[in-house]
């Protein structure tokens, strides 16, 4: 095993949500590595900064407009990238959103939203993705879980129900497409400091340092955390791993 295993050189990679939070920090770890990336989110101003910081570090990025919601724009984007840069290696399914209600009184549309961006969007966005990957007779499919994958979370049930499908899904996209040498793999991270935790901070009292306490790192994760684990996963180096759920979580689920 060498260093090359991880290069990624030549490789493009779809990126959603990756104008910023835990995409952005994988999408940097992908580009450093040597990969092509498209972002694929809806906010223009903040994924043309992500574009253009990426370029500036002397990667290839390129921005298409996408909600992971709209089954015909996840189709768009697959035929975008393909006609543009002739090959997907790597889906990095990472857009998600939360609604934080009690099970009690979240509605049926607020329910759906949820199950739609973060479950629902990451099946087809595989499903567009998997043609290319078949021919090119390999493909790297990177899912992002949570730690309500494995706990329950009595403020967030539709994002625990998302976050456990998810990893049921990618365990699925696994086995079923490992005779074409495609490996599917969960990251599940723990409490990372972004625009979705900042907010839940805002709205939670006491989360800042019941984090701390129960996060035997003692810290906060940061985006940066997870460009290595996504390298791994996108790269040759994983070619035996699939159907994983690995916790990026400074120790947070394996405290008693
Ligand atoms: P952010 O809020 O920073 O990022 C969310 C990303 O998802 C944004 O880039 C957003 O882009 C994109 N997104 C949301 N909805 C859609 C949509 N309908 N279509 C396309 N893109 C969409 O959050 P994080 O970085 O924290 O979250 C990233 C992932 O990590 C999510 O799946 C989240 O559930 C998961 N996670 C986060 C944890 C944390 O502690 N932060 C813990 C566990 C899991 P735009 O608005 O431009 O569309």
């Amino acid at each position: 095993m060498t260093a090359s295993a991880f290069d990624l050189s030549g490789r493009v990679a779809i990126v959603t949500g990756g104008n910023g939070g835990i995409g952005l920090g994988m999408a940097r770890g992908l580009a450093a590595a040597g990969a092509t990336i498209v972002i694929a989110a809806r906010n223009a101003d903040k994924s043309n900064a992500a574009v253009a910081e990426l370029t500036k570090s002397g990667a290839a990025a390129r921005f298409i407009a996408t909600d992971v919601t709209d089954e015909n724009a996840l189709k768009s984007l697959t035929d975008a990238t393909l006609k543009e840069f002739g090959r997907i290696d790597i889906l990095v399914a990472n857009a998600g959103t939360t609604v934080r209600k009690p099970p009690q009184v979240i509605s049926a549309a607020e329910w759906h939203i949820v199950i739609d961006t973060n479950l629902t969007s990451t099946l087809l966005a595989a499903q567009c993705v998997y043609p290319a990957m078949k021919a090119a007779g390999h493909g790297k499919i990177i899912t992002i879980g949570s730690m309500m994958s494995l706990f329950g979370a009595s403020y967030s049930p539709a994002y625990a129900a998302s976050k456990g499908g998810v990893v049921q899904l990618t365990r699925s996209l696994a086995c079923a497409w490992a005779q074409d040498n495609i490996q599917a793999n969960c990251i599940l991270p723990g409490w990372i400091d972004t625009e979705m935790t900042q907010g839940a901070r805002q709205q939670v009292e006491g989360l800042h340092e019941r984090v701390l306490k129960r996060t035997p790192a003692n810290r906060w994760g940061e985006t940066r955390d997870f460009a290595g684990i996504a390298v791994f996963l996108a790269s040759n180096a994983s070619d035996f791993v699939t159907g994983a759920a690995i916790p990026v979580d400074g120790g947070y689920s394996v405290m008693a």
